[in-house]
Protein backbone atom coordinates (compact mmCIF):
# COMPACT_ATOMS: atom_id res chain seq x y z
CA UNK A 1 0.00 0.00 0.00
CA UNK A 2 1.42 3.35 -0.74
CA UNK A 3 2.02 6.09 2.24
CA UNK A 4 -0.90 8.27 0.80
CA UNK A 5 -3.41 5.50 0.68
CA UNK A 6 -2.09 4.74 4.10
CA UNK A 7 -2.45 8.08 4.95
CA UNK A 8 -6.27 8.56 3.76
CA UNK A 9 -6.91 5.19 5.67
CA UNK A 10 -5.95 6.34 9.17
CA UNK A 11 -7.31 9.98 8.59
CA UNK A 12 -10.66 7.73 7.92
CA UNK A 13 -10.53 6.32 11.25
CA UNK A 14 -10.06 9.93 13.04
CA UNK A 15 -10.73 12.79 11.22
CA UNK A 16 -14.62 14.81 10.68
CA UNK A 17 -14.03 16.30 8.20
CA UNK A 18 -15.60 19.79 7.02
CA UNK A 19 -18.88 19.09 4.00
CA UNK A 20 -17.99 15.87 2.95
CA UNK A 21 -20.39 12.44 3.24
CA UNK A 22 -19.28 11.48 7.08
CA UNK A 23 -20.44 7.66 6.93
CA UNK A 24 -18.85 7.53 3.43
CA UNK A 25 -15.89 9.12 3.88
CA UNK A 26 -15.71 7.26 7.17
CA UNK A 27 -16.13 3.71 5.28
CA UNK A 28 -13.82 4.01 2.48
CA UNK A 29 -17.09 4.95 0.14
CA UNK A 30 -16.18 8.59 -0.41
CA UNK A 31 -12.75 9.71 -1.83
CA UNK A 32 -10.02 11.15 0.68
CA UNK A 33 -6.52 12.95 -0.68
CA UNK A 34 -3.35 13.95 1.32
CA UNK A 35 -2.12 17.07 -0.18
CA UNK A 36 1.63 18.01 0.87
CA UNK A 37 2.88 20.65 -0.74
CA UNK A 38 2.66 23.27 -2.83
CA UNK A 39 4.13 26.25 -5.56
CA UNK A 40 2.78 29.28 -7.21
CA UNK A 41 -0.47 28.27 -8.07
CA UNK A 42 -0.06 24.48 -7.75
CA UNK A 43 -0.19 22.08 -5.18
CA UNK A 44 0.81 18.38 -5.24
CA UNK A 45 -0.33 15.19 -3.26
CA UNK A 46 1.24 12.65 -1.33
CA UNK A 47 1.39 10.31 -4.43
CA UNK A 48 3.41 13.35 -6.15
CA UNK A 49 0.41 14.07 -8.57
CA UNK A 50 0.33 17.84 -9.52
CA UNK A 51 -2.56 19.91 -9.47
CA UNK A 52 -3.67 23.52 -10.71
CA UNK A 53 -5.11 25.11 -7.77
CA UNK A 54 -8.14 26.86 -9.83
CA UNK A 55 -9.43 27.77 -6.81
CA UNK A 56 -6.61 28.68 -4.39
CA UNK A 57 -7.77 26.48 -1.53
CA UNK A 58 -11.08 28.28 -0.83
CA UNK A 59 -10.33 31.46 -2.54
CA UNK A 60 -7.74 32.50 -0.04
CA UNK A 61 -4.76 31.93 -1.27
CA UNK A 62 -4.26 35.21 -2.97
CA UNK A 63 -0.89 35.53 -3.13
CA UNK A 64 -0.30 31.45 -3.97
CA UNK A 65 1.61 28.60 -2.03
CA UNK A 66 5.15 28.15 -1.10
CA UNK A 67 6.32 31.91 -0.29
CA UNK A 68 9.21 31.58 1.87
CA UNK A 69 8.67 35.69 2.58
CA UNK A 70 5.87 34.77 4.39
CA UNK A 71 7.04 31.43 6.37
CA UNK A 72 10.24 33.52 7.52
CA UNK A 73 7.90 36.45 9.06
CA UNK A 74 6.23 33.84 10.94
CA UNK A 75 8.95 31.94 12.14
CA UNK A 76 10.86 35.40 12.83
CA UNK A 77 7.93 36.32 14.99
CA UNK A 78 7.55 32.89 16.78
CA UNK A 79 11.43 33.04 17.94
CA UNK A 80 10.38 36.69 19.37
CA UNK A 81 7.01 36.36 20.66
CA UNK A 82 4.58 34.05 19.36
CA UNK A 83 1.51 34.99 21.49
CA UNK A 84 0.55 37.00 24.19
CA UNK A 85 -3.40 37.98 24.52
CA UNK A 86 -4.58 41.32 23.93
CA UNK A 87 -7.49 41.88 26.55
CA UNK A 88 -6.97 45.29 28.51
CA UNK A 89 -4.81 46.90 25.94
CA UNK A 90 -1.88 44.66 25.39
CA UNK A 91 -0.80 44.37 22.16
CA UNK A 92 2.22 43.18 19.87
CA UNK A 93 4.04 45.14 16.88
CA UNK A 94 2.90 42.89 13.93
CA UNK A 95 -1.10 43.96 15.21
CA UNK A 96 -0.61 47.62 15.49
CA UNK A 97 1.56 47.40 11.90
CA UNK A 98 -1.41 45.08 10.17
CA UNK A 99 -4.13 47.49 11.66
CA UNK A 100 -2.59 50.73 10.30
CA UNK A 101 -2.58 48.49 7.03
CA UNK A 102 -6.03 47.32 6.90
CA UNK A 103 -6.88 50.92 7.87
CA UNK A 104 -5.25 52.69 5.26
CA UNK A 105 -6.15 50.08 2.79
CA UNK A 106 -10.08 50.43 3.50
CA UNK A 107 -9.61 54.51 3.30
CA UNK A 108 -11.55 57.14 4.91
CA UNK A 109 -14.41 56.17 7.42
CA UNK A 110 -12.99 53.60 9.35
CA UNK A 111 -11.55 53.70 12.68
CA UNK A 112 -10.42 50.50 14.22
CA UNK A 113 -9.95 46.61 13.62
CA UNK A 114 -10.73 43.62 16.20
CA UNK A 115 -8.95 40.39 14.87
CA UNK A 116 -10.45 36.81 14.88
CA UNK A 117 -9.83 33.45 13.05
CA UNK A 118 -11.91 33.02 10.79
CA UNK A 119 -14.91 34.34 9.10
CA UNK A 120 -17.75 32.81 10.52
CA UNK A 121 -16.34 34.26 14.15
CA UNK A 122 -15.85 37.72 12.62
CA UNK A 123 -19.31 37.63 11.73
CA UNK A 124 -19.91 36.70 15.21
CA UNK A 125 -18.50 39.88 16.59
CA UNK A 126 -20.41 41.97 14.09
CA UNK A 127 -23.91 40.69 15.20
CA UNK A 128 -22.29 41.43 18.67
CA UNK A 129 -21.78 44.86 17.66
CA UNK A 130 -24.57 45.27 16.00
CA UNK A 131 -26.79 44.72 18.95
CA UNK A 132 -24.58 46.42 21.88
CA UNK A 133 -24.52 49.46 19.29
CA UNK A 134 -28.32 49.48 19.24
CA UNK A 135 -28.74 49.11 23.27
CA UNK A 136 -26.66 52.01 23.77
CA UNK A 137 -28.38 53.86 21.13
CA UNK A 138 -31.69 52.95 23.46
CA UNK A 139 -33.50 51.25 21.20
CA UNK A 140 -33.27 47.30 21.95
CA UNK A 141 -36.23 46.40 19.82
CA UNK A 142 -33.69 47.46 16.90
CA UNK A 143 -32.32 43.57 16.38
CA UNK A 144 -32.96 42.00 13.59
CA UNK A 145 -30.15 41.15 10.75
CA UNK A 146 -31.41 40.88 6.91
CA UNK A 147 -29.16 38.80 4.39
CA UNK A 148 -30.06 37.41 1.55
CA UNK A 149 -30.49 34.17 -0.08
CA UNK A 150 -27.72 32.69 -1.49
CA UNK A 151 -25.41 34.95 0.97
CA UNK A 152 -22.79 33.28 2.52
CA UNK A 153 -21.49 34.41 5.98
CA UNK A 154 -20.12 31.70 7.88
CA UNK A 155 -21.03 28.24 9.48
CA UNK A 156 -21.89 28.93 13.41
CA UNK A 157 -25.02 29.58 15.04
CA UNK A 158 -25.46 33.19 14.09
CA UNK A 159 -22.95 33.24 11.29
CA UNK A 160 -24.85 30.12 9.62
CA UNK A 161 -28.03 31.66 9.83
CA UNK A 162 -26.94 34.48 8.31
CA UNK A 163 -26.02 32.07 5.05
CA UNK A 164 -28.64 31.87 2.92
CA UNK A 165 -27.85 28.16 2.01
CA UNK A 166 -30.43 25.74 2.25
CA UNK A 167 -27.58 22.98 3.43
CA UNK A 168 -26.63 25.16 6.18
CA UNK A 169 -29.64 25.45 7.91
CA UNK A 170 -31.33 22.03 7.71
CA UNK A 171 -31.01 19.95 10.46
CA UNK A 172 -29.15 22.31 12.72
CA UNK A 173 -32.69 24.36 13.17
CA UNK A 174 -31.52 27.70 11.42
CA UNK A 175 -32.06 30.26 10.94
CA UNK A 176 -31.98 31.97 14.50
CA UNK A 177 -35.13 34.20 15.23
CA UNK A 178 -33.35 37.44 14.41
CA UNK A 179 -31.89 37.10 10.69
CA UNK A 180 -33.95 37.50 7.56
CA UNK A 181 -32.93 36.94 4.00
CA UNK A 182 -33.80 38.69 1.45
CA UNK A 183 -33.85 38.28 -2.11
CA UNK A 184 -30.57 37.47 -3.93
CA UNK A 185 -29.61 39.92 -7.11
CA UNK A 186 -29.19 37.07 -9.25
CA UNK A 187 -30.64 38.66 -12.39
CA UNK A 188 -29.60 35.19 -13.91
CA UNK A 189 -32.72 33.05 -11.97
CA UNK A 190 -35.14 35.91 -11.70
CA UNK A 191 -38.36 34.94 -11.44
CA UNK A 192 -41.31 34.78 -14.18
CA UNK A 193 -42.98 38.34 -13.67
CA UNK A 194 -39.19 39.85 -13.70
CA UNK A 195 -39.03 38.30 -16.92
CA UNK A 196 -38.38 41.33 -19.03
CA UNK A 197 -36.53 43.68 -16.80
CA UNK A 198 -33.67 45.25 -17.37
CA UNK A 199 -30.67 44.67 -14.87
CA UNK A 200 -31.15 48.45 -13.56
CA UNK A 201 -34.80 47.52 -13.00
CA UNK A 202 -33.98 44.24 -11.32
CA UNK A 203 -31.87 45.85 -8.96
CA UNK A 204 -34.25 48.62 -8.44
CA UNK A 205 -37.07 45.86 -7.44
CA UNK A 206 -34.46 44.39 -4.84
CA UNK A 207 -34.13 47.19 -3.23
CA UNK A 208 -37.98 47.31 -3.02
CA UNK A 209 -38.41 43.66 -1.85
CA UNK A 210 -36.19 45.10 0.89
CA UNK A 211 -37.65 48.16 1.27
CA UNK A 212 -40.83 45.64 1.98
CA UNK A 213 -39.35 43.80 4.43
CA UNK A 214 -37.77 46.04 6.29
CA UNK A 215 -41.61 48.04 6.87
CA UNK A 216 -43.40 44.41 7.05
CA UNK A 217 -40.71 43.48 9.70
CA UNK A 218 -41.18 47.21 11.11
CA UNK A 219 -38.49 49.68 10.66
CA UNK A 220 -37.61 50.06 14.98
CA UNK A 221 -37.00 46.54 14.38
CA UNK A 222 -34.57 45.87 11.95
CA UNK A 223 -30.70 46.69 12.22
CA UNK A 224 -28.40 45.84 9.86
CA UNK A 225 -27.97 44.59 6.79
CA UNK A 226 -25.19 42.46 5.41
CA UNK A 227 -23.91 41.38 2.23
CA UNK A 228 -20.97 40.13 0.26
CA UNK A 229 -20.04 42.82 -2.41
CA UNK A 230 -19.84 39.45 -4.73
CA UNK A 231 -22.49 37.01 -3.88
CA UNK A 232 -19.41 33.98 -3.88
CA UNK A 233 -20.52 30.40 -2.09
CA UNK A 234 -23.82 31.10 -3.38
CA UNK A 235 -22.87 30.92 -6.94
CA UNK A 236 -19.93 34.04 -7.86
CA UNK A 237 -22.65 36.25 -8.72
CA UNK A 238 -21.61 39.77 -9.44
CA UNK A 239 -24.17 42.27 -8.23
CA UNK A 240 -26.47 43.54 -11.06
CA UNK A 241 -26.28 47.09 -12.52
CA UNK A 242 -26.79 49.53 -9.88
CA UNK A 243 -27.75 47.34 -7.31
CA UNK A 244 -25.47 48.27 -4.56
CA UNK A 245 -26.38 51.88 -5.04
CA UNK A 246 -30.51 51.37 -4.53
CA UNK A 247 -29.76 49.12 -1.45
CA UNK A 248 -27.72 51.62 0.11
CA UNK A 249 -30.53 54.21 -0.58
CA UNK A 250 -32.92 51.82 1.45
CA UNK A 251 -30.47 51.62 4.56
CA UNK A 252 -30.42 55.08 4.85
CA UNK A 253 -33.94 55.35 4.85
CA UNK A 254 -34.74 53.31 7.41
CA UNK A 255 -30.88 53.81 9.68
CA UNK A 256 -30.12 50.49 9.09
CA UNK A 257 -26.33 49.18 9.73
CA UNK A 258 -25.09 47.58 6.29
CA UNK A 259 -22.06 44.98 6.85
CA UNK A 260 -19.00 44.38 3.85
CA UNK A 261 -18.75 40.87 3.96
CA UNK A 262 -15.39 41.01 2.36
CA UNK A 263 -13.86 38.08 3.34
CA UNK A 264 -13.42 37.01 -0.41
CA UNK A 265 -13.49 40.04 -2.73
CA UNK A 266 -11.27 41.65 0.35
CA UNK A 267 -7.37 42.22 -0.71
CA UNK A 268 -7.39 42.10 -4.47
CA UNK A 269 -9.50 39.10 -5.62
CA UNK A 270 -12.23 41.17 -7.90
CA UNK A 271 -9.22 43.70 -8.89
CA UNK A 272 -9.52 46.25 -6.29
CA UNK A 273 -8.54 46.59 -2.48
CA UNK A 274 -12.16 45.75 -1.55
CA UNK A 275 -15.21 45.04 -3.65
CA UNK A 276 -17.21 48.00 -1.86
CA UNK A 277 -14.20 49.96 -3.34
CA UNK A 278 -15.04 48.13 -6.42
CA UNK A 279 -19.33 48.55 -6.34
CA UNK A 280 -19.05 52.05 -4.28
CA UNK A 281 -20.18 50.63 -1.60
CA UNK A 282 -19.93 53.10 2.27
CA UNK A 283 -20.13 50.23 4.98
CA UNK A 284 -20.70 51.14 8.35
CA UNK A 285 -18.82 47.22 9.12
CA UNK A 286 -16.71 45.13 6.77
CA UNK A 287 -15.82 41.50 7.49
CA UNK A 288 -12.12 40.36 6.64
CA UNK A 289 -10.04 37.21 6.52
CA UNK A 290 -9.19 34.35 3.71
CA UNK A 291 -6.63 37.06 1.86
CA UNK A 292 -5.72 39.05 4.39
CA UNK A 293 -3.23 35.90 5.39
CA UNK A 294 -3.47 34.61 1.97
CA UNK A 295 -4.60 31.81 4.43
CA UNK A 296 -1.03 31.28 6.00
CA UNK A 297 -2.15 31.58 9.26
CA UNK A 298 -6.19 31.76 10.39
CA UNK A 299 -6.65 35.33 10.60
CA UNK A 300 -9.84 37.40 10.05
CA UNK A 301 -10.97 41.07 11.08
CA UNK A 302 -13.96 42.90 11.72
CA UNK A 303 -13.29 46.82 10.65
CA UNK A 304 -15.27 48.83 12.42
CA UNK A 305 -16.78 52.14 10.93
CA UNK A 306 -16.50 55.74 12.69
CA UNK A 307 -20.48 56.26 13.10
CA UNK A 308 -20.38 52.57 15.24
CA UNK A 309 -17.51 53.30 16.91
CA UNK A 310 -18.21 56.39 18.34
CA UNK A 311 -21.18 54.54 19.99
CA UNK A 312 -19.16 51.86 20.93
CA UNK A 313 -17.01 54.16 23.29
CA UNK A 314 -19.96 55.82 24.60
CA UNK A 315 -21.58 52.39 25.53
CA UNK A 316 -17.81 51.34 27.61
CA UNK A 317 -17.91 54.52 28.91
CA UNK A 318 -21.67 53.55 30.68
CA UNK A 319 -21.48 49.90 31.26
CA UNK A 320 -17.11 49.46 31.38
CA UNK A 321 -15.15 47.43 29.56
CA UNK A 322 -16.75 45.45 26.34
CA UNK A 323 -17.81 41.92 27.04
CA UNK A 324 -16.33 40.16 23.95
CA UNK A 325 -12.85 38.65 23.28
CA UNK A 326 -11.21 35.75 21.87
CA UNK A 327 -8.35 33.96 23.28
CA UNK A 328 -6.54 34.21 19.95
CA UNK A 329 -7.35 37.86 18.89
CA UNK A 330 -4.31 39.65 17.00
CA UNK A 331 -2.05 36.54 17.31
CA UNK A 332 1.20 37.86 16.73
CA UNK A 333 1.89 35.31 14.41
CA UNK A 334 -1.44 36.03 12.06
CA UNK A 335 -0.55 39.27 12.17
CA UNK A 336 2.61 38.72 11.31
CA UNK A 337 1.58 36.61 8.39
CA UNK A 338 -0.96 38.98 7.21
CA UNK A 339 1.86 41.91 7.21
CA UNK A 340 4.17 39.52 4.89
CA UNK A 341 0.95 38.94 2.92
CA UNK A 342 0.19 42.40 2.33
CA UNK A 343 3.57 43.33 1.44
CA UNK A 344 3.55 40.80 -1.36
CA UNK A 345 0.49 41.89 -3.01
CA UNK A 346 1.83 45.40 -2.54
CA UNK A 347 5.13 44.67 -4.30
CA UNK A 348 3.99 42.18 -7.11
CA UNK A 349 0.73 44.25 -7.84
CA UNK A 350 -1.62 41.61 -6.95
CA UNK A 351 -4.82 43.89 -7.34
CA UNK A 352 -3.88 44.73 -10.86
CA UNK A 353 -3.17 41.27 -11.97
CA UNK A 354 -6.37 40.62 -10.64
CA UNK A 355 -7.91 43.22 -12.84
CA UNK A 356 -5.48 42.75 -15.59
CA UNK A 357 -5.37 39.28 -16.06
CA UNK A 358 -8.52 38.86 -14.10
CA UNK A 359 -10.29 40.58 -17.38
CA UNK A 360 -7.96 37.80 -19.87
CA UNK A 361 -9.72 35.08 -17.96
CA UNK A 362 -13.27 36.26 -18.48
CA UNK A 363 -11.94 36.82 -22.11
CA UNK A 364 -10.63 33.12 -22.22
CA UNK A 365 -14.27 32.09 -20.48
CA UNK A 366 -16.06 33.73 -22.35
CA UNK A 367 -14.58 33.01 -25.79
CA UNK A 368 -14.54 29.14 -24.87
CA UNK A 369 -17.36 28.56 -23.15
CA UNK A 370 -19.76 31.58 -24.36
CA UNK A 371 -21.61 29.34 -26.99
CA UNK A 372 -21.33 25.96 -25.40
CA UNK A 373 -24.11 23.77 -25.53
CA UNK A 374 -24.89 22.98 -21.50
CA UNK A 375 -23.40 26.70 -20.38
CA UNK A 376 -25.78 29.11 -19.43
CA UNK A 377 -24.33 31.74 -18.63
CA UNK A 378 -20.27 32.76 -18.23
CA UNK A 379 -19.42 35.30 -15.42
CA UNK A 380 -17.40 36.62 -13.13
CA UNK A 381 -15.59 39.97 -12.42
CA UNK A 382 -11.41 39.99 -11.51
CA UNK A 383 -9.89 37.11 -10.39
CA UNK A 384 -13.92 35.21 -9.72
CA UNK A 385 -15.38 33.74 -12.61
CA UNK A 386 -18.23 30.98 -12.86
CA UNK A 387 -19.65 28.86 -15.41
CA UNK A 388 -23.71 28.39 -14.67
CA UNK A 389 -24.68 24.64 -16.60
CA UNK A 390 -28.23 24.92 -18.20
CA UNK A 391 -30.08 21.50 -19.44
CA UNK A 392 -31.44 24.44 -22.39
CA UNK A 393 -29.51 27.57 -21.99
CA UNK A 394 -31.65 29.54 -24.57
CA UNK A 395 -34.51 28.78 -21.72
CA UNK A 396 -32.44 28.88 -18.72
CA UNK A 397 -33.24 25.73 -17.49
CA UNK A 398 -32.09 24.09 -14.92
CA UNK A 399 -30.65 20.28 -15.19
CA UNK A 400 -32.75 17.26 -13.48
CA UNK A 401 -29.86 17.67 -10.16
CA UNK A 402 -30.04 14.14 -9.87
CA UNK A 403 -27.84 14.16 -12.61
CA UNK A 404 -25.24 15.54 -10.72
CA UNK A 405 -23.80 18.06 -13.69
CA UNK A 406 -21.69 20.51 -11.75
CA UNK A 407 -19.96 18.05 -9.79
CA UNK A 408 -19.30 15.76 -12.19
CA UNK A 409 -17.51 18.20 -14.36
CA UNK A 410 -15.56 19.11 -10.86
CA UNK A 411 -14.54 15.38 -11.10
CA UNK A 412 -13.56 15.41 -14.88
CA UNK A 413 -11.67 18.85 -13.91
CA UNK A 414 -9.69 16.29 -11.69
CA UNK A 415 -8.60 13.83 -13.80
CA UNK A 416 -7.24 16.74 -15.98
CA UNK A 417 -5.11 18.05 -12.53
CA UNK A 418 -7.23 20.73 -12.37
CA UNK A 419 -8.89 21.84 -8.96
CA UNK A 420 -11.93 24.25 -9.36
CA UNK A 421 -15.03 24.06 -7.07
CA UNK A 422 -18.73 22.57 -7.56
CA UNK A 423 -20.82 25.73 -6.03
CA UNK A 424 -22.76 23.91 -3.00
CA UNK A 425 -26.18 25.51 -4.86
CA UNK A 426 -27.21 24.39 -8.81
CA UNK A 427 -24.82 23.47 -10.95
CA UNK A 428 -22.35 26.15 -10.87
CA UNK A 429 -18.13 25.57 -11.40
CA UNK A 430 -16.10 28.24 -9.71
CA UNK A 431 -12.55 29.62 -10.73
CA UNK A 432 -11.29 31.21 -8.08
CA UNK A 433 -7.05 31.12 -9.04
CA UNK A 434 -4.34 32.69 -6.62
CA UNK A 435 -4.07 36.57 -8.03
CA UNK A 436 -0.50 35.52 -8.81
CA UNK A 437 -1.60 33.26 -12.18
CA UNK A 438 -0.21 34.68 -15.30
CA UNK A 439 -1.88 34.74 -18.99
CA UNK A 440 -0.76 31.40 -19.85
CA UNK A 441 -1.57 29.75 -16.88
CA UNK A 442 -4.92 31.01 -17.48
CA UNK A 443 -5.02 29.67 -20.89
CA UNK A 444 -4.26 26.12 -19.39
CA UNK A 445 -6.77 26.45 -16.64
CA UNK A 446 -9.34 27.28 -19.43
CA UNK A 447 -8.28 24.36 -21.64
CA UNK A 448 -7.75 21.76 -18.64
CA UNK A 449 -11.75 22.69 -17.61
CA UNK A 450 -12.92 22.67 -21.03
CA UNK A 451 -11.69 19.38 -21.66
CA UNK A 452 -13.49 18.37 -18.71
CA UNK A 453 -17.02 20.01 -19.25
CA UNK A 454 -16.84 18.87 -23.30
CA UNK A 455 -16.23 14.92 -21.95
CA UNK A 456 -19.23 15.16 -19.58
CA UNK A 457 -21.64 16.98 -22.57
CA UNK A 458 -20.33 13.67 -24.29
CA UNK A 459 -21.65 11.44 -21.05
CA UNK A 460 -24.95 13.55 -21.45
CA UNK A 461 -25.38 12.84 -24.94
CA UNK A 462 -25.01 9.05 -25.03
CA UNK A 463 -26.78 9.07 -22.20
CA UNK A 464 -29.49 10.57 -23.88
CA UNK A 465 -30.05 13.02 -20.84
CA UNK A 466 -29.15 15.78 -23.07
CA UNK A 467 -30.84 15.86 -26.63
CA UNK A 468 -30.94 19.44 -27.73
N1 LIG B 1 -17.96 35.19 4.66
C1 LIG B 1 -17.73 34.85 3.39
C2 LIG B 1 -18.13 35.80 2.30
C3 LIG B 1 -17.14 33.63 3.06
O1 LIG B 1 -16.96 33.28 1.78
C4 LIG B 1 -16.76 32.76 4.12
C5 LIG B 1 -16.13 31.47 3.81
O2 LIG B 1 -16.07 31.01 2.71
C6 LIG B 1 -17.03 33.16 5.43
C7 LIG B 1 -17.61 34.38 5.67
C8 LIG B 1 -16.69 32.27 6.56
O3 LIG B 1 -15.33 32.19 6.73
P1 LIG B 1 -14.67 30.97 7.50
O4 LIG B 1 -14.87 29.76 6.69
O5 LIG B 1 -13.23 31.40 7.65
O6 LIG B 1 -15.33 30.88 8.84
Amino acid sequence: MSLHQELIDRDRQVTFHASTHLRDFAHGDAPGRVISGGKGINIVDKDGREFIDGFAGLYCVNIGYGRTEVAEAIYRQALELSYYHTYVGHSNEPQIALSEKILELAGPGMSKVYYGMSGSDANETQLKIVRYYNNVLGRPQKKKVISRMRGYHGSGIASGSLTGLKAFHDHFDLPIETIRHTKAPYYYHRGADQEGMSEREFSKYCAQKLEEMILAEGPETVAAFIGEPVLGTGGIVPPPEGYWAEIQAVLAKYDVLLIADEVVCGFGRIGAEFGSHYYGIKPDLITVAKGLTSAYQPLSGVIVGDRVWKVLEQGTGEYGPIGHGWTYSGHALGCAAGLANLEIIAREGLTQNAAETGAYLQQQMQAAFGDHPIVGQVRGVGMLAALEFSASPAKREHFDPSLKVGPRIAIAALEENLIVRAMPQGDILGFAPPLVITRDEVDEVVARAKRAVDRVTDELVNSGDLTG
